[in-house]
């Protein structure tokens, strides 16, 4: 898919890590220990199944440790390897440092392809994995606190968190192991859906910037611009979801493994993710038309592209023929460095990865923060809230009264302002809170600084310079 003269993944990561260290007075010696990854464990392990002893091999790759724990997803893909994963976990890192979630950044992977498999036979080898990271302590809620990632989800975290529990009896705080879990299981409202209400979050954030959007040569807001998305996976899924239902937005191409759908009237999400669910792609859905050259419609015309699927997608065999004015990086790392550049300077608006996908991470967060201190967010002060909204109501339905008909109370206003907030609304405030204030960090950067052309630079700035910071603090 990459053009075979571009680098790897992690040696994209750090050509861009250079260009941004380039611009900023790092120490001697510091640049080069902030860009290398600590350690990556390799694992291989046996199975037994179908009678057979089949052997996998697993990574865990920690890049920084200037806070910990160190967090980063678990990917389950056949094409898995340290290279990726070594740069998922350079990715962690300034993510965490750009969005202030307290982590240092690490990433792993296990080599294998999930649909081969049974779920009871699924299990076994995550329970053996999870196994042998624990082990080493590379689960660990003070030290290594893994997530999902492509490939897993709630199901394998609870089968991680269980592992480690099973090994850690009297650990009071086990279920901080591993973030992503069910909610029955530890885990926190709106989890699932994080990274993808992430990306609306950060969008919505751009769109508040007129300078900014006039940069990507759009103007007005998210109601009615055209959208295509790579990658209907979790991510995709939410954020397509979340954008056209909820923002107006158009969701006019959709690409899929199997193809890529197209309908500039519009494209019903929903539909399509039932369509997946039932028939394993998108072919044949009928109200779209339905192309077998998928990468072709990542050319479409469109005001925004998302590519939400894999690494690498935009590179330098096809950057230049990409229309889209505004890009938002819901994966990590799908614009290569050499595509970076050429879109650069095509004067291409790129909201890049390590600020765009952070909602995940952010809600981890706030699940780890959830599990370490043994009670769900609102629990307390909940019914105290709407004791106290309930006086206010009932001053203001006094007021109603003696007005008579000159004045009334809104409808819903009193069910509304009664409602103290759940898990789930304290969870998106705090989400959207970190998604606006990450952003205006970045903006500052490339608005103030006349050498800082992208958003993507100016990330990487203000996250190294916090990796840098800690790492002084500490006396390295
Ligand atoms: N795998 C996600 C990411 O790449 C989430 C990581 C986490 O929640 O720790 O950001």
């Amino acid at each position: 898919m990459t053009a075979t003269n571009e680098p790897s993944f992690r040696e994209s990561v750090d050509l861009m890590f250079n260009r941004a260290a380039s611009l900023m007075d790092l120490p001697p010696g510091l640049e080069e220990k902030i860009r290398v990854c600590n350690a990556t464990y390799t694992v291989r392990f046996g199975v037994r199944l179908r009678g057979d002893i089949h052997t996998f091999t697993g990574y865990r790759s920690v890049h920084s440790e200037h806070m910990e724990p160190v967090k980063g997803g678990i990917r389950f893909a056949l094409a898995v390897n340290q290279d990726e994963v070594e740069a998922l976990a350079a990715l962690m890192t300034y993510k965490c440092a750009l969005v202030e979630t307290p982590f240092g950044g690490s990433k792993g992977g296990l080599c294998i392809d999930p649909r081969q498999y049974e779920e009871h036979e699924l299990e076994q080898i995550t329970r053996r994995f999870a196994y042998e990271l624990a082990k080493r302590d590379l689960i660990n809620p003070s030290q290594n606190v893994p997530a999902p990632d492509m490939g897993t989800g709630e199901r394998e975290m609870a089968w991680m968190a269980d592992q480690y529990a099973r090994m850690n009896t009297t650990d009071i705080n086990a279920r901080a192991c591993v973030t992503g879990k069910p909610l029955n299981a530890g885990g926190i409202a709106g989890r699932v859906e994080a990274t993808g209400r992430g990306i609306q979050y950060a969008l919505r954030e751009f769109f508040r910037h007129p300078e900014d959007v006039q940069k990507a040569n759009l103007s007005g807001r998210l109601d009615g611009k055209r959208i295509v998305v790579q990658g209907l996976g979790n991510v995709g899924y939410h954020a397509a979801k979340f954008l056209s239902e909820e923002d107006g937005s158009r969701i006019v191409g959709i690409i899929e493994w199997d193809g890529a759908l197209y309908n500039p009237d519009g494209i019903d999400v929903e539909s399509v993710r039932q369509w997946i669910v039932k028939h394993g792609g998108v072919s044949d859905y009928p109200d779209a038309t339905h192309s077998a050259d998928g990468a072709a419609v990542l050319e479409a015309e469109c005001d925004i592209l998302i590519p939400a699927a894999l690494e690498g997608v935009i590179n330098l065999t096809n950057a230049d023929r990409i229309k889209a004015p505004l890009i938002i990086e819901a994966a990590n790392g799908p614009v290569t460095a050499g595509a970076d550049e050429v879109l650069r300077k095509k004067g291409t608006v790129i909201i890049p990865d390590m600020y765009a996908n952070a909602g995940g991470v952010t809600v981890s967060y706030f699940e780890w923060v959830k599990n370490l201190s043994h009670i769900r967010f609102g629990r307390m002060q909940r019914r105290q809230e709407e004791a106290r909204h309930e006086l206010i109501v009932s001053e203001l339905e006094r007021l109603d009264r003696y007005l008579g008909d000159a004045w009334s109370m809104s409808p819903d206003f009193k069910s509304k302002y009664l409602k103290g907030a759940d898990e789930l609304e304290l969870v998106r405030s705090g989400l959207d809170d970190t998604m606006r204030i990450a952003y205006q960090s970045m903006r500052e950067v490339w608005h103030n600084r006349d050498d800082v052309e992208d958003l993507r630079t100016a990330a990487y700035i203000v996250a190294v310079d916090r990796v840098a910071k800690s790492y002084r603090a500490k006396g390295l």
